[in-house]
């Protein structure tokens, strides 16, 4: 058994509009203090990569002192929670922290439309959980009180220790997303590998198995109408506001249908074998990028640039990273080829691939779907690699993770 960290994410239902209000105060506050500290610290960092300072004084810890002092002068920031509205600088000084080694650009600031609104209650002793019933649950904010919260299906960690609260507003509802710790049972090693073979639509696994996407072409027609509509409508019209508003809620449910498609293909994935292997995606963008199709190559190269590109990665990101913690073990591996190459005689032809969905292999004659074809061959470079281990050092999963709060709207 070994404890590891879930997420398990509710929504709140209306609630009063006064405990509404404290609940915007408290994000609002958030994003102060967020943006007190970027400016205060904007002027060292400068200095800093300029190599006219020293390196600032960014620890949690040392900007936490800075807080409790702005909250002693600020008459309005003592009427609300602290340690909430101080957590923010945890994200802040790990932001800053990437931007001083490099990593990342100086944190953005946040702005009061762009930004969605939430904060965190750090620890136990920010919140308390209580069940209802079958239903519903309750949750203790500070200031605020208790809200009734509800999750579609029930609360599958119940009995575990929750450590964590995140709020955020998704432009319509609050949603909480409570990290609980959980004993879990490792799925133990059978010695099975999976292959698994990732597109935007559905995912192929190398004994055959397929995950389709539910259908949102229709749905993504209207969210491309409702953006060229708002395109043409005057800024601050009341038509406009109103597209807006049906632009949001399609692009919610979008949202919502992908991300539960995702929960629920990787955890049947990860279900049927001990370890799962998966191609490097790194290296599998920056392929898919130049590909194109087989009929057409190059044909979508533009299209899968700029956003198109960005919500590429996140669709595949996202399967990685609940495969990862949802499988016994995780393998990655490099894709070159494996859309190309006979996973029966190890043939790599262009021409293996006659379309999109068909392979033919033009040596030893095996037909098969292309993407099984490629989730086999995915599977094979993995049991190469974990065989060859110790010599070619691949990553592993890890399987102690600190508590992981990037949610769906952050
Ligand atoms: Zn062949």
């Amino acid at each position: 058994m070994t404890k590891e960290v879930r997420t398990v994410e509710f929504v709140v239902l209306p609630t009063s509009k006064a405990k509404a209000r404290k609940m915007f105060q408290i994000a609002g506050a958030c994003r102060y203090v967020w943006n007190h500290f970027r400016e205060k610290n904007l002027a060292d960092y400068q200095a800093f990569v300029n190599g006219k300072g020293g390196r600032p004084r960014t620890s949690y810890f040392s900007l936490g002192v800075e807080f409790t002092r702005l909250r002693h002068e600020t008459s309005w920031l003592r009427e609300l929670p602290a340690n909430p509205i101080k957590y923010t600088l945890k994200y802040f000084a790990d932001a800053l922290k990437e931007a001083m080694v490099g990593k990342k650009g100086f944190p953005k600031p946040r702005s009061r439309k762009r930004t969605t609104p939430g904060f965190t209650l750090p620890s136990k002793e920010n919140f308390a959980i209580k069940k209802l019933d079958r239903k519903y649950s309750l949750l203790r904010v500070p200031l605020v009180g208790w809200v009734k919260m509800t999750r579609k299906g029930g609360n599958p960690y119940e009995d575990g220790t929750p450590k964590q609260v995140v709020l955020r507003h998704d432009g319509h509802r609050w949603r909480v997303f409570v990290f609980y710790e959980v004993e879990v049972a490792r799925r133990p090693d059978d010695g099975e590998f999976l292959g698994v073979d990732m597109n935007v639509r559905q995912v192929a696994t190398s004994d055959g198995h397929f995950y389709f996407l539910p259908d949102l072409e229709k749905k993504e027609r209207r969210r491309k109408r409702y953006q060229r509509r708002m395109a043409r409508q005057i800024k601050g019209s009341n038509r406009r506001k109103d597209t807006k508003k049906k632009l949001a809620k399609v692009s919610r449910k979008i949202a919502n249908i992908r991300k539960n498609w995702v929960h629920k293909t990787t955890r049947e994935v990860a279900e049927r074998c001990g370890t799962i292997v998966v191609e490097d995606l790194k290296v599998k963008n920056m392929t898919a990028s130049a590909r194109g199709t087989v009929e057409n190559p190059g044909k979508n190269v533009k299209q899968k640039t700029g956003l198109n590109r960005e919500m590429l990665d996140t669709a595949f990101g996202e399967l990685r990273r609940n495969l990862e913690y949802k499988c016994g073990r995780l393998i990655e591996v490099n894709p070159a080829y494996t859309s190309q190459t006979c996973s029966e005689c190890g043939h790599t032809d262009r021409e293996n691939r006659k379309s999109q969905a068909r392979f033919l292999c033009v040596d030893c004659g095996f037909v098969s779907n292309a993407d099984t074809n490629a989730a086999m061959n995915i599977r094979r470079l993995g049991m190469a690699q974990l065989h060859g281990e110790k010599r070619s050092g691949i990553k592993q999963t890890s399987k102690t993770r600190e508590i992981d709060t990037r949610t769906p709207y952050g």
